[in-house]
């Protein structure tokens, strides 16, 4: 067959999957409907309040706040909504609702700078912003930024008599959307991402996209997790923030699919974190275990390296879902030695621009950085100068389709087409290699990308930074290995004032950038930058002269 004798001849590589039927319905409806099965049991509850809603309120919860949406915005037929809330029961009332609204959710990270987020709903043309109520005086000073008024609304009690979301949600009397079925491919999700290079950009994901990338992930080749059928219910703690895709795809939607119960958290705190595993780690009816975790490496290694974590706590675990960036085999080695042996660690790799593409199947499980691609994906490696695809066990770009892919990036045809070619293929800017039996593994990033923490930070929006500084002349950005955060960013720095100092640099930084996009990796001072014939920073070059 074609698809035989392209895997041998070094071609397109396939799933060895069978693909799966799209839904072709827009994610509410969706969901709507498959949630109809388990709607008395518990959806969200917040690991920090215990405050609960099952799948039948939430979806009940969402119709209020889409009708609230059309009446807040009535002019707009499919408005963009920023979200600065971090994880909690009722952000995913609010999230499912502006998306049966037919609105377009931009969400964004609660830990960004006024001028981060300002730059985001700038760029994504919100119209509306909702603002978790412990952040609202970051939302004041953001609209300061803009310097023009927009609505906003809180998730919570105002302090500033703004009108309280959550008092909508609730409210029996309130009036629920009535909800039409909305364009599938229509735009759903607008998160950012810098790609292969630049700043952040918007990457238009639609309704096709998260409800086949949630199946391509939870069907049973993939995944151990079952519906939540009779008393069955899987638990799942919402650690992954849902600014990001792997937390919308592999948390939220994963669990609308299978009916997961899902203990949601702000933020990462060690304590609440251990408690919550340790509370949720005897088997009663009201308080049953985690059954699956999902993860980035910084978290799977501490779950492996905490003491206070003991195997018992963990002992009806059965999956991990692990991605974001690179994943160490002695990590999976200390969660096996904490686990069951049957557990199911499931590597993924994905990328905004694409969701998720590869994970460990569940039978012929491999350890460590390496992954098969799921059903309805196809990649193929090529080389980094000729563009010539690859055969196996040769390193070279990985270029993935999938029916996952985003559109393309807002009001971006520039970056759109150095990305994704007319067919779909998307450049990851990883450097991979594959087997004969379709096993990939990632050994390099060409991509500018830094991952701190497994949050993007693209150098090229910390090089403008820098040099906004009356002492910078110019700046180079890298990323460096780093135990504690995955990879920290370096700065490479010519100074037009020679009195400028690291630490000048340093509180300069802190102003203007979030914490993650910090010069953790240090600053190190030079006479010039190593550039091409064009003027292109070679960014390479700094790299290796860290070694
Ligand atoms: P993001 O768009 O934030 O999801 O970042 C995507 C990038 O994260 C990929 O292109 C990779 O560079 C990196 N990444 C994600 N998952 C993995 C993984 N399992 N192994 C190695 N790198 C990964």
């Amino acid at each position: 067959s074609v698809k035989e004798e392209t895997q041998e001849s070094g071609g397109i590589m396939y799933s060895s999957f069978p693909d799966l039927k799209i839904a072709n319905k827009d994610i509410f409806s969706y969901y709507y409907d498959i949630s109809k099965s388990w709607q008395h049991k518990t959806f969200t509850e917040c690991g920090l309040s215990g405050k609960k809603y099952t799948f039948g309120q939430t979806m009940d919860s969402a119709l209020r706040w889409g009708e609230a949406v059309k009446k807040i915005l009535p002019n707009s037929k499919n408005p963009t909504i920023a979200f600065l809330c971090p994880n909690s029961p009722d952000f995913v009332c609010l999230f499912l609702g502006t998306l049966a609204a037919g609105g377009i959710v931009s969400p964004l990270n609660p830990l960004y700078t006024p001028g981060e987020t300002a730059n985001q709903i700038r760029d994504s043309g919100a119209e509306l912003l909702v603002v978790d109520s412990i952040l609202e005086p970051l939302a004041d000073a953001v609209l300061k930024v803009l310097g023009k008024p927009m609505p906003v609304v809180v998730n919570g009690v105002s302090s500033s008599g703004r009108p309280n979301a959550q008092e909508v949600l609730v409210d029996p009397n309130a009036k629920m959307l009535d909800f039409k079925e909305l364009d599938p491919n229509s735009v759903a999700i607008l998160p950012y991402s810098s790609g292969t290079t630049g700043t952040p950009k918007g990457v238009k994901l639609s309704h096709n996209a998260f409800t086949i990338n949630t199946c391509m992930v939870s069907n049973e080749h993939f995944c151990k997790c079952k519906a939540a059928l009779g008393d069955h219910q899987e638990v799942q703690i919402g650690i992954l923030p849902l600014f990001h895709v792997f937390g919308i795809s592999g948390t939220l939607m994963h669990g609308l699919h299978l009916g997961i119960k899902t203990i949601t958290m702000p933020k990462f705190d060690p304590n609440l974190f251990i408690s919550t595993i340790k509370r949720h780690g005897f088997s009663t009816f009201k308080n049953p275990m985690i059954t699956t975790l999902k993860v980035v490496p910084l978290l799977s290694k501490f779950i492996a390296s905490c003491d206070l974590i003991t195997k018992d706590d963990l002992k009806s675990t059965h999956t991990f879902i692990i991605g974001g960036s690179p994943l160490s085999t002695d990590v999976v080695y200390g969660l096996k030695n904490k686990t069951a042996p049957t557990v199911h660690i499931n590597e993924g790799f994905g990328m905004t621009e694409t969701l998720i593409t590869h994970g460990t199947p569940v039978l012929n499980e491999t350890i460590g950085s390496s992954f098969r691609l799921l059903p309805n994906a196809k990649a193929k490696v090529v080389d980094l100068d000729t563009r010539e695809m690859l055969p196996p066990n040769t390193p070279g770009e990985l270029i993935v389709q999938s029916p996952s892919s985003m559109l393309g990036y807002h009001n971006n045809e520039e970056a759109t087409k150095e990305t994704m070619d007319e067919e779909g293929w998307v450049r990851t800017g990883d450097v991979a290699v594959y087997t004969e039996e379709g096993l990939f593994s990632i050994i390099d990033r060409i991509k500018e990308l830094i991952k701190v923490k497994s949050l993007q930070v693209s150098p090229t929006e910390i090089e403008e930074t820098l040099q906004k500084h009356p002492g910078v002349a110019e700046a180079g950005v890298v990323g460096v290995p780093d135990d504690q955060l995955g990879e920290a960013p370096v700065a490479f720095i010519v100074k037009s004032d020679p009195d400028v100092s690291e630490k000048d640099i340093h509180s300069f930084m802190e102003k203007n950038l979030s914490k993650h996009k910090q010069l953790a990796g240090g600053i190190k001072f030079v006479d010039e930058l190593p550039k091409n014939a064009t003027g292109k920073l070679l960014r390479r070059i700094l790299k290796k002269s860290l070694n």
